[in-house]
């Protein structure tokens, strides 16, 4: 554990992040995530290296393209240097170790649903699927072990399918879509059942609290769909890292 390896993760999160840039943008387009070359995205001027450099080109353009002027989005960034955090924390979490290359990828693919959900509803089938085949892959060797992988697999999938199901038959609508059912199963894959539980548990609550939030203000409605995607991520990041002690606690009063 040392500040060199410390600073070394964050520097390597902010490339990452830029990349991760670059998925979100361009996945709900199904365009190309390595051709052509980044670009502006409103005069479409490649651009050059000092232009791409994470977090300090925006800051030095102050958020503007250099010859159209056009806005650039500050979520580009906030992505950028949430990465870099997401990789320190990780570090300090996991150490250096297998456990920690499984969960930076999983964190990256949460990052890019979370930002994919917030701004298109919806969760690409080629970020979760895959994620589904690689968590389980990897805790033939690695926690939660395989089983527990299983289980997550089938329960989180399982229980959002029924639910989307009965809502459906209930209200003839789709509420849930089959990318939360998806993601969900991605989710139990990489952190077994209990804490793919505690995801659900985690995204329920605080989308419930900022849907409320939402109608108390009058900026939406009960038919007002919420990114669930998105509170999906952040649960399923607060389970990763806080999980097993949370719980503990809890189980603790059931002995
Ligand atoms: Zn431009």
């Amino acid at each position: 554990m040392t500040t060199f390896a410390l600073v070394s993760c964050a520097l390597f999160g902010l490339l990452i992040g830029s990349f991760l840039n670059v998925c979100i943008y361009r996945l709900p387009q199904e365009a190309s995530v390595t051709w052509p070359a980044s670009h502006c995205t409103s005069c479409r001027r490649p651009l050059s290296w000092f232009e791409n450099v994470p977090v300090l080109s925006w800051l030095a353009l102050r958020g503007r393209c250099r010859t159209c002027h056009a806005s650039i989005s500050a979520m580009y960034p906030l992505v950028e240097l949430t990465t870099a955090a997401v990789f320190a924390g990780g570090y300090l979490v996991y150490g250096l170790s297998p456990l920690l290359l499984v969960r930076l990828g999983f964190a990256c693919a949460l990052i890019v649903l979370f930002a994919i959900d917030l701004r298109h509803r919806i969760l690409p089938n080629v970020i979760t699927l895959p994620g589904i085949v690689l968590g389980f892959l990897a805790s033939w060797f690695l926690p939660p072990g395989w089983f527990s992988s299983l289980l997550g697999i089938l329960g989180g999938g399982g229980v959002l399918y029924g639910i989307a199901e009965a809502y459906y038959r209930i209200r003839g609508q789709d509420g849930l879509g089959m990318g939360d059912v998806k993601m969900l199963a991605m989710i139990g894959a990489f952190l077994g059942w209990p804490l793919m539980v505690l995801t659900l548990v985690f995204a329920s609550f605080t989308g419930s609290i900022v849907g409320i939030g939402l109608m108390a203000s009058g900026r939406g409605d009960m038919q007002a769909a919420l990114p669930f995607g998105t509170f999906l991520a952040l649960g399923a990041i607060v389970a990763a890292v806080a999980g097993e002690p949370i719980l503990a606690w809890y189980l603790a009063f059931y002995p």
